[in-house]
């Protein structure tokens, strides 16, 4: 896999101070090489080493990567198991925004105990239709549910970057996002999440965001979540 680095802007030089530098240096990266670079906003770029040295490092830029209309780095969402139709619905639509894969949870307040073989094979043709209509090329994966305490640590050291839409919180995913890693987004039951649950997900490097002022229903919040990332632009 070509190495990812990030840089503040695209141009056709980049100077890498020298913290990214080094990490060129620790991944034996010499003038000649190939990497992809990539800015907070999640426009990529391939480019080729110039130079490596104690002090910094040059790339020189060249096409900028778009093309397929995916994310820059997978995004899953991490959902709790909801009543009657509305998964089908929030599988349809994050399909739509760009989700490479759904994790079903169950949760503390649950709406649903579990879901049957058939309902998620259901689920995972609503996934399959809905990324032909927005003519994607990857149909994103419907993952069997797990217990909201099994989702993976996320941040350093793990890598990639988590967020939990929780009712009250001030953050704003948008200024956190950078794209240096997977993206995973979690949101909560009906009941909403117990104060233990976001505070297990905070100490595992997930972010609390809030989704503005107003309390969204719980098949809502996945696709504000979603749909503030597809605003971006990427
Ligand atoms: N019953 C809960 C609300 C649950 S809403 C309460 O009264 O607090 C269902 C889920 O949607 C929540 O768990 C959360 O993940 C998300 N959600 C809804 N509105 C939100 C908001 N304004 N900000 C952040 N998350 C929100």
């Amino acid at each position: 896999m070509t190495h990812r680095v990030r840089v503040e802007a695209l141009a056709e030089l980049v100077t890498l101070p020298p913290g990214e530098a080094r990490h060129l240096r620790v991944l034996r990266l010499r003038p000649g090489d190939l990497v992809r670079v990539f800015n907070r906003q999640g426009r990529q770029a391939e480019a080729t080493v110039e130079r490596v040295h104690d002090f910094g490092a040059l790339l020189r830029l060249g096409a900028e990567v778009n093309a397929t209309p995916e994310t820059p780095t997978p995004v899953t969402l991490a959902v709790a198991l909801l009543k009657g139709d509305k998964l089908a619905d929030v599988v349809r639509a994050s399909t739509e925004l760009g989700v490479a894969r759904v994790q079903l949870l169950t949760t503390r307040h649950a709406d649903v105990p579990d879901i049957g073989a058939q309902k998620l094979e259901r689920l995972r043709r609503v996934a399959a239709e809905a990324s032909k209509q927005s003519r994607r090329a990857v149909v994103p994966e419907v993952l069997a549910p797990i217990p909201l305490k099994e989702l993976q640590a996320v941040g350093e050291g793990a890598g990639g970057q988590g967020f939990v839409a929780h009712v009250g919180s001030s953050a704003r995913l948008t200024e956190l996002l950078d794209w240096s890693g997977s993206v995973t987004l979690v949101s909560g039951p009906e009941g909403g999440f117990s104060d233990e649950e976001v505070a297990l997900l905070t100490s595992r490097g997930y972010h609390a965001v809030t989704l503005g002022r107003r309390v969204l229903r719980a098949e809502t919040a996945p696709l504000a979540l979603l749909g503030a990332i597809a605003a971006t632009g990427v």
